[in-house]
């Protein structure tokens, strides 16, 4: 299996040369050459699978050469292995129609352990190959960061680097990363907004002079294997509610559209899914590119779901090219245009593709507490203020009603007490094994938001390329 750009001008690398690289040298995103497939008899034969074999027969079309069965297996027993429940990804009922796909029992609390946890294995597997060490760099607005650094902490040949705005993440955010005292891990809280540290890095990434010393790297959602992984969950939600036999829809609280297009490719794979429900906040760019075809940057205004809080979706990128006919000329010059103007038009085949899965929902914050209190009163659920988003466009769109409905429940209550205890009046409780998260000793440097200031930091640190 090889992997293209969807800018059309990097050459085609295999699954270990796309995980490494991360974004391609054109600046596009790698997506697979083509989409394996399964037919309906082999989705009927994973109804009893466990979550790791699951994840073995799903992954496994994709690595090509890079990994043996054997391999991936022991890996995805690794990772799923850390999680709290033994079914990595629970189901659970809320009415007679909607359900709860539970993402969040990860060490970190939230989805994105599912995906970083095992990236964090291959990463190492790769390395272990090469004359590499790898200088992972990023920004942080909490979730991505405290998931990365618990997936690579301790690891050979790593070492991470995660700035954070000082002061401004949740203090259970800040201490899921910074009572890591690994010696491969540097947090990094930046005098300045978390704009001002996204910058900073993107600015590493850009600088030739600062970037060819190291062998960077990046753990955002761009990263194919991430996504990937994420296919695994939507196969074993569907299955276990009657596909292939029956179609399922999802809704997915969405920000850098990472999420939901591994719903996409689970469709491409030959999963039944009737629809994907695209739930945003009031950052709605998605919401009306998939309605009127305007993709189109605002301003990001700050709500309760700040993983969702987001003008640009990376992701989407990949949606476009495959439903532009895979041209990555064309696509190139359309994401240079949006990159100059900050604005685009989606293309008539791009937007008919995508209404034939695709709906979206705009959720505000009205809507968001309503439904947080729905699940309270209606199921006795607790819920996270993103899955609440989700579950609000599950019950604003109209779908068959003999189609199960599944939301995405992307983080636990308790990353977000505030906002929870704001909406239903409970202040949920960290679970157990997030651990003596306010008993244990920390461990960041501050810094002011210069570049001058981060490089110097990281370049003390980091290990230099070889040859
Ligand atoms: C990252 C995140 C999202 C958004 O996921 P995308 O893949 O960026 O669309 C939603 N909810 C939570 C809790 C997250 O951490």
């Amino acid at each position: 299996m090889q992997y293209i750009s969807t800018r059309g001008r990097a050459g085609a690398l295999d699954f270990e040369g796309a995980t490494l690289a991360g974004l391609a040298s054109d600046g596009g995103l790698y997506l697979p050459e083509h989409w394996p497939t399964f037919t309906a008899d082999e989705f009927a034969a994973m109804r009893g699978l466990s979550y790791v074999e699951t994840a073995v027969r799903v992954i496994l079309p994709f690595v090509g050469e890079s990994l043996s069965e054997d391999e991936l297996r022991d890996l995805c027993t690794q990772a799923y292995g850390r999680f709290a429940h033994a079914a990595v990804t629970p189901l659970l009922q809320l009415d007679h129609r909607h359900w709860f796909l539970e993402l969040f029992h990860g060490p970190t609390l939230a989805f994105k352990d599912v995906a970083l946890q095992l990236l964090g294995l291959l990463f190492e597997k790769f390395l272990a190959r090469r004359d590499t060490h790898l200088t992972i760099v990023g920004a942080t607005s909490g979730d991505t960061g405290s998931a990365a650094i618990d997936a690579v902490a301790g690891r050979a040949k790593i070492d991470i680097f995660m700035l954070h705005p000082a002061g401004r993440v949740s203090d259970v955010q800040r201490r899921q990363m910074t009572t890591v005292l690994a010696p491969n891990v540097y947090n990094i809280a930046i005098e300045g907004s978390f704009d001002d540290a996204q910058a900073l890095v993107k600015r590493m990434f850009n600088d030739a002079d600062f970037a060819s010393r190291f062998d960077l790297s990046a753990v955002n959602s761009i990263n194919w294997a991430r996504l990937v992984s994420q296919v695994v969950y939507y196969v074993y939600a569907a299955v276990r509610l009657g596909a292939p036999d029956r179609k399922v829809a999802f809704a997915v609280p969405t920000g850098n559209f990472g999420d939901v297009f591994a719903g996409y490719v689970a469709a491409r794979m030959g999963l039944p899914i009737e629809r994907l429900i695209v739930a945003t906040n009031v950052n709605d760019i998605l919401h009306r590119a998939l309605r009127e075809g305007d993709y189109s940057q605002g301003t990001v205004i700050p709500t309760a779901t700040p993983s969702m809080d987001i003008q640009v979706s990376s992701n989407f990128e990949r949606l476009l090219f495959d439903l532009g006919g895979r041209d990555g000329i064309a696509l190139g010059e359309q994401m240079k245009g949006f990159e100059a103007t900050k604005a685009m038009r989606l293309t008539n085949a791009q937007r008919d593709g995508a209404a034939k899965l695709f709906t979206s929902a705009r959720i505000d914050g009205d809507a968001m507490s309503r439904t947080m209190r729905w699940a309270y009163d209606a199921a006795g659920q607790v819920i996270d203020p993103h899955s609440a988003v989700g579950l609000a466009a599950a019950h604003q769109v109209e779908l068959d009603p003999s189609v199960p409905v599944v939301t995405l429940a992307t983080a636990h209550p308790a990353k977000f007490r505030d906002a929870v205890e704001r909406a239903t009046g409970t202040r949920p409780t960290l679970p157990s094994r997030a651990g003596d998260l306010f008993g244990r000793e920390e461990r960041y440097a501050t810094l002011p938001a210069t570049f001058e200031a981060v490089t110097s930091y990281v370049a003390e640190r980091a290990v230099a390329r070889r040859g």
